[in-house]
């Protein structure tokens, strides 16, 4: 990677000189060092929830409020979508890890899987993967009767309606969706040649390309992200930047496929500059997401139980460099599997529970707030979970070597690991330990009770010399 960066750096030096000028704008002080002697109001942590109360709080001009945040200032990383990943284990990520986990994570370092969450202005809006996607009408709605008057959908649709300004005049007329609003939503601009594989694959299973935000949320679709002109829109720029006449005061912790060498070159930095195109405005470098009905769940209704995330790449597509790290993948694992397809083209299908019932905890360590907390989401110990997810990935393998794939020549990917194990994983029968070596947390709204942070597993395609010509192989899921 050095002689790698070293070779491209002198045509990247403008365009950095560029992004870091444009940053540099967007960025003005606005934390206090002079503190009143009370406040009405102390917001603790200008992530995703406190930036938007806070702005919401000192509309009222007779109302002081102070935000406190322990992080630092968003940078010019944090900016640049195709990014997101290289945010992880950085200073601005807490990094958290779960405990051991007894029945997955058997490919990860410890057994623990690792939980990324934002430490910086923004939190984990600063550093996730800006999918736009707000969750399903019924989760609302059960929320609503587990006892949380006002957090039904129809409640909460008039909020979602409020916040946003969505650039997109083609969603904007669905009647789903609001103009006007602090946070930008928007279409991103590039997609990889096989984002329309995935939707055309998606057609021949019987799943719409729909607004999964609109009247229906079963269904595929390229989605909308939470991104300005091609760049980041966290909660800090949408709802805090611009409100800094407000005598809302700030306290932050300052000092203040998709082939690596393929997008990471100066002209992709150029394009996000001047015009917010290009690969790089792509949403963490994924290409589309579905939503889908396991044999498990009922397809008359619409409340999926699988969310797939597709992505045209692998823990490999960067040279080992971030992704794996970031999923505490053993390095033994890391160099059976990967180490061979360095920088090869693939393409992945991530199902994700979308209502998993296995139950965790998540307790204080100690007093003192720098002290981690204890994590255990017991990932796979309810056996339906271990069931639905197979389910699902038997209709991941099934879509991802489909007609509409077919003509990018996909193959099984060569080393066929824990692939044996879904044949002996089935509904209501305990999972053993040390089936499911992959599970990672997700990221959506999830308003049921149960275990935060739905998990979700892998298939990995991948062809050897470009989506073109590819040579053969499917990699089986990791989970299994
Ligand atoms: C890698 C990743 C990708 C994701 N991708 C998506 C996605 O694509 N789409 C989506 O909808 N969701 C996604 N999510 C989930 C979503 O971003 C989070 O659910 C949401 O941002 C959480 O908001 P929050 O306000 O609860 O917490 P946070 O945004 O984490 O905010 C908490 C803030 O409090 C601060 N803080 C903590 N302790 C203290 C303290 N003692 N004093 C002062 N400040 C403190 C933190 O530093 C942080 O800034 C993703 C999450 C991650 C981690």
């Amino acid at each position: 990677m050095v002689d790698y960066l070293t070779a491209i750096l002198p045509a990247l030096i403008p365009s950095m000189a560029f992004i870091w000028l444009k940053f540099q704008q967007s960025q003005m002080p606005f934390t206090t060092e002079v503190f009143a002697k009370e406040y009405d109001y102390i917001v603790v942590g200008a992530g995703s929830a406190g930036a938007v109360v806070a702005n919401r709080l000192s509309e009222n001009p007779f109302v002081s409020v102070l935000l406190l945040e322990a992080g630092g200032y968003e940078t010019y990383q944090s900016e640049i979508p195709m990014m997101a990943a290289r945010l992880q284990l950085s200073e601005w990520d807490w990094k958290y890890k779960t405990v051991p986990q007894k029945y997955a994570c058997q490919g990860m370092k410890n057994h623990q899987s690792a939980w990324p969450r934002g430490k910086i202005l923004g939190g984990c809006s600063s550093l996730n993967y800006m999918l736009y996607v707000r969750g399903n009408r019924k989760d609302y709605e059960i929320w609503e009767r587990l006892g949380n008057p006002g957090w039904g959908y129809d409640d909460l649709f008039y909020y979602f309606i409020k916040s946003e300004d969505n650039r997109d005049p083609d969603v904007l007329k669905n009647g789903y969706h609001g103009s006007g609003g602090y946070l930008t939503v928007s279409t991103t601009h590039y997609t990889t040649p096989i984002a329309g594989a995935f939707l055309e694959a998606a057609k021949l299973f019987g799943y719409p390309n729909n607004d999964i935000n609109g009247a229906s949320q079963t269904g595929f679709v390229v989605p909308q992200g939470t991104i300005r002109r091609g760049a980041r829109c966290s909660t800090s720029k949408a709802f805090l930047r611009d409100i800094r006449g407000r005598g809302l005061q700030f306290l932050v912790d300052a000092p203040v496929t998709v082939v690596q060498p393929r997008v990471m070159v100066a002209k992709s930095f150029t394009q996000w500059a001047s015009l917010g195109i290009g690969p790089l405005t792509m949403l963490g470098g994924l290409d589309g997401i579905g939503f889908i009905h396991t044999k498990y769940s009922n397809r008359s209704e619409d409340w999926p139980d699988v969310e797939i995330h597709f992505i045209p790449s692998c823990p490999s597509s960067d040279g080992g460099e971030s992704v794996r790290k970031n999923m505490n993948l053993k390095d033994e694992l890391f160099m059976k599997i990967y180490s061979k397809y360095l920088y090869t083209d693939t393409y992945s299908y991530y199902p994700v529970l979308l209502r998993p019932k296995s139950v965790g905890y998540l307790m204080l360590q100690s007093a003192n707030p720098y002290d981690p907390p204890i994590m255990d989401p017991k990932y796979l110990s309810h056996p339906d979970d271990a069931a639905t997810l197979v389910d699902s990935l038997k209709i991941c393998i099934k879509m991802a070597l489909s007609k509409p794939f077919q003509k990018f020549r996909p193959q099984n990917w060569p080393v066929k690991w824990y692939g044996y194990l879904v044949k002996g994983i089935k509904r209501g029968a305990p999972i053993k330990p040390g089936q499911a070596p992959v599970p990672k947390v997700l990221l959506e709204p999830k308003p049921e009770k149960g275990p935060k942070g739905p998990i979700g597993h892998l298939v990995n395609i991948f062809s050897k010399s470009g989506f073109k010509k590819l040579t053969k192989r499917i990699q089986w899921p990791l989970f299994a």
